[in-house]
């Protein structure tokens, strides 16, 4: 059986916020934080090749998923020459810069239906990326024990943020729906960029570090 899980960007939220203004105060979505030290920065100064992404956890997550999934990140990020560094854990009131990465869960059914999360890659300040973890954790249950769904579904929203648009390709990580075909690439570690999706990744961080 097809499933399409869509990974929508902001356009679409955006859309969808409109018809549905209540979420946009409940996700915080129209007003980032300010004064919590938040930069623009993804990386130390000059530094074309290191993205930092600092956690937000909002969702019950098992420890052993939340490592996995991690892991899988900076593994998929350092095969095309990028190192992504988990610098903090916001919701722990850690030192808050980087990207800010939110895992939520209770995920209203009717909110960016079949989404598994969203990204607004044109903003600079408060989350830029959240991942809806309960619809990903339905996806996993009983097939993920390593949490590889939820790393692979973290590196697309941050590859939004990267790329500073919304912008899906025809294969790999940043298709806008996998099927069951790109779930097994998944457990097998071969769902990967496409080479414009790297091109695309590696001018944004350029232009990030010129700032
Ligand atoms: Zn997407």
């Amino acid at each position: 059986m097809r499933r399409n899980i869509y990974l929508l960007s902001y356009l679409l939220v955006l859309t969808t916020l409109a018809a549905v203004p209540a979420f946009a105060a409940s996700l915080n979505l129209t007003s980032p934080k300010s004064g919590d030290g938040t930069t623009a920065g993804l990386s130390e100064a000059g530094d074309a090749s290191t993205i930092q992404v600092c956690l937000d956890l909002q969702a019950s997550v098992d420890h052993q998923i939340l490592m996995g999934a991690r892991f899988t990140a900076v593994q998929l990020f350092a095969g095309i020459g990028v190192k992504l560094q988990w610098i903090c854990d916001r919701s722990r009131g850690t030192v808050n810069r980087g990207i800010e990465l939110r895992l939520s869960d209770h995920t209203d059914p009717a909110f960016l239906k079949s989404a598994l999360g969203y990204a607004q890659p044109w903003t600079d300040t408060g989350i830029r990326a959240t991942v809806f973890y309960d619809r990903v954790d339905e996806l996993q249950r009983g097939r993920d024990p390593v949490g590889v769904i939820l790393g692979y579904a973290i590196a697309h929203e941050l590859t939004h943020v990267l790329q500073r648009e919304d912008a899906h390709a025809a294969q790999g990580i940043m298709r806008s729906s996998w099927n069951e075909q790109d779930f097994q690439l998944m457990r097998l570690g071969t769902l990967y960029f496409t080479g414009a999706d790297v091109r695309a990744i590696h001018r944004g961080l350029v232009a990030y570090a010129q700032k």
